[in-house]
């Protein structure tokens, strides 16, 4: 369990020596070679027996961080993992909340060939008096599916494109049930690294062309008003922060609020309210990251592996 008070103490997450060189090696966006005896991972991948997957030289490194079947599982603990974080900080804002609901249209419930539908996390929300389906999704902007789709050299619109992507495929999945609900989508999307990206205040999947009209869709205004007084997001230099961020901060301010005013005032006695929300925002932010980072690693360590254990085995 994380912590439930704030106390200023510093969060400690461990990487074995190959995770944190491999880690290192994606951040930085370079291949592994020479790690983990990853010289010795062979021509093709053994995460799909029957089907090999390829591995040339361009394809290697983005197959091992993002594609491979064998750190499935690795990619999964980090979705979790975010979600666990978001749930204690839910939790300690005393915010009535449900985790992985199923939310399947009654229609359609335990029909044969219909999957049920899970939200990750169903909160009540006091201000907007509303239910509100969040929804983590990371992906990784640096794969190849998301830097050709885009002609440009601009960091943030590569990114931003990447993250309306993401939430083009929450719409289209949840928005049904949303609906049903009354409910407000709210996909929480980041990198694989943990990291955010100021929300696209006019793109609205859903609807066709960007303007879209007010209630339709998955309107970006409709997040921004959920998280933001009057719907603004504010600057940092010269970016927007994201309604994740928004959402993080909101809930954090709960926490440490005083009881008068709705908050839950779990902090360390000896902190101001500011202080206190202030190093709770950035200790989330950080574990977020630290655990995305972290199961990225340990994603790419197994993949290795498990090829040059699978190689070096002595053939009869
Ligand atoms: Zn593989």
């Amino acid at each position: 369990m994380w912590y439930l008070v704030v106390t200023g103490s510093k969060i400690i997450t461990t990487f074995t020596e190959t995770e944190y060189l491999i880690a290192k090696r994606q951040q930085l966006g370079l291949g592994f070679e020479g790690i983990a005896g990853g010289v010795q991972i062979g021509n093709y991948c053994g995460c799909k027996p029957g089907n090999p997957v390829l591995l040339d030289d361009a394809e290697v490194d983005q197959h091992i961080s993002t594609g491979c079947h064998w750190g499935n599982g690795y990619r999964t603990q980090a979705h979790t993992k975010v979600l666990n974080v978001l749930e204690t900080l839910v939790q300690a804002a005393a915010i009535p909340h449900r985790k992985e609901e199923i939310i399947t249209l009654p229609g359609l419930r335990g029909l044969l060939g219909t999957t049920e539908k899970r939200m990750d996390l169903v909160i009540e929300e006091p201000d907007l008096d509303k239910t509100m389906y969040i929804d983590v999704k990371r992906t990784n902007t640096l794969t190849k599916s998301n830097q050709s789709s885009l002609v440009t050299d601009d960091a943030v619109k590569l990114r931003r494109r990447a993250y309306n992507e993401m939430k083009k495929e929450k719409y289209g999945r949840y928005h049904a049930e949303a609906e049903y609900s009354g409910a407000l989508l709210f996909p929480f999307c980041l990198d694989a690294n943990g990291s955010f990206i100021p929300t696209d205040r006019l793109f609205n999947p859903g609807v066709d062309g960007r303007q879209a009209p007010l209630g339709k869709g998955l309107a970006p205004q409709a997040g921004l008003r959920a998280v933001f007084e009057d719907g603004k997001a504010p600057q940092v230099g010269q970016l927007e922060i994201s309604v994740e961020e928004g959402m993080i901060q909101k809930l954090s301010r709960r926490v440490v609020a005083d009881a008068s005013v709705g908050g839950c005032k779990l902090l360390d006695a000896t902190l101001s309210e500011d202080a206190a929300t202030g190093l709770l925002v950035n200790q989330t932010y950080a574990l977020i990251a630290a655990n995305c980072i972290l199961c990225s690693a340990q994603a790419a360590v197994q993949t290795i592996r498990r090829n040059v254990r699978r190689n070096t085995r002595f053939h009869l």
